[in-house]
């Protein structure tokens, strides 16, 4: 346990760790001089993490889901901005998920790069559009996807890279803290609560809130969460129910009874609104502003 939080004041989860630019490396060893290297020069680890994947001749898939209007309004910006900062040095496929292939921006993509578009069916309700991704991508996973990448990401499309976003992050399961609820008392935390839902934590379960805007890991991990939110939506419609907060519910759900080997700090998806926090140094994947009214039905 002697490995603190640099930037963080929350504990380590018991069975996982935090990465706020420290990295599994730090956690194996943990002599103190390589804790006080990564206080001091974080970008050390960072460059370790990197060396490592390009050794293991990683390929890291990036998912999003650009659907309706979301296409225009946020996925030029958040492509742009992950070839500057997401996995830069490593092979990388972009997966779009979109109902108009057509319509999705022709980027320059640097080397070992390449993006893939993958045609889905423009749900009518925004929030089944959110919910249909865990099945599309269980399914991907399977296929192509899953042939072709060792570790995935999956993320929202209305946000953008501001920093590097390495392999310091990759690890067999990786959730992200809430930015608005990680300091949030537990018993205040908006799990769904409804017994009759695949995704209820009953009271004094729970430990950390997590932001489904960004979840990843291994393929093989990755197929077993999706399966795991998928069967929970599943059954759920089959009762006339629908979690409180949609896919991020049954992926709470999910992230309570099988702990994330990694958990992200709020620096990797951060939002703007919040403000000025002392432990958010250096913000990797920024919220765009929401703006609702323009993107949803
Ligand atoms: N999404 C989409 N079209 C829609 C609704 C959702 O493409 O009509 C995708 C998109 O990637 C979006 C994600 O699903 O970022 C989750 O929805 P949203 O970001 O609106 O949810 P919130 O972040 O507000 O919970
Ligand atoms: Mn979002």
């Amino acid at each position: 346990q002697g490995l603190g939080m640099p930037h963080l004041g929350v504990p380590r989860t018991q069975h996982g760790e935090m990465a706020v630019s420290i990295t599994k490396w730090v956690d194996r060893w943990t002599p103190s001089p390589i804790l006080a290297l990564a206080r001091a020069r974080p970008e050390v680890l960072t460059y370790v993490a990197q060396q490592e994947a390009i050794q293991q001749n990683l390929t890291i898939g990036l998912t999003v889901f650009a659907v309706g209007r979301y296409l225009e309004k946020y996925l030029a910006r958040f492509l742009e901005t992950a070839e500057q900062h997401f996995m830069v040095g490593q092979r990388v496929v972009y997966y779009v998920f979109t109902e108009r292939p057509a319509a999705v921006p022709r980027l320059p993509l640097g080397p070992g790069r390449r993006l893939r578009v993958e045609r889905v069916l423009r749900e009518r309700r925004w929030q089944d559009v959110s919910m249909e991704r865990m099945r599309t991508l269980h399914a991907a996973l399977g296929g192509r996807l899953g042939r072709e990448a060792h570790f995935v990401f999956c993320m929202d499309v209305d946000q953008y890279f501001s920093g590097a976003f390495g392999p310091e992050t990759l690890a067999d399961s990786v959730a992200q803290l809430h930015a608005w609820r990680y300091h949030w008392p537990r018993r205040l935390l908006p799990y769904e609560s409804d017994p009759r839902s695949a995704a209820a934590l009953a009271p004094g379960e729970g430990d950390f809130y997590y932001h489904a805007a960004l979840f990843g890991g291994s393929v093989a991990a990755l197929r077993r969460l999706t399966a795991h939110c998928a069967r929970g939506q599943q059954q759920d419609r089959a009762r006339g129910l629908e979690a409180r907060w949609h896919d991020e519910s049954h992926l709470n759900k999910y992230f309570w009874l099988h702990k994330p080997a990694k958990v992200l700090s709020p620096e990797f998806c951060w939002c703007p609104e919040i403000g000025r926090r002392a432990e958010i140094r250096r913000p990797r994947l920024l919220w765009a502003p929401k703006e609702y009214t323009l993107v949803r039905d």
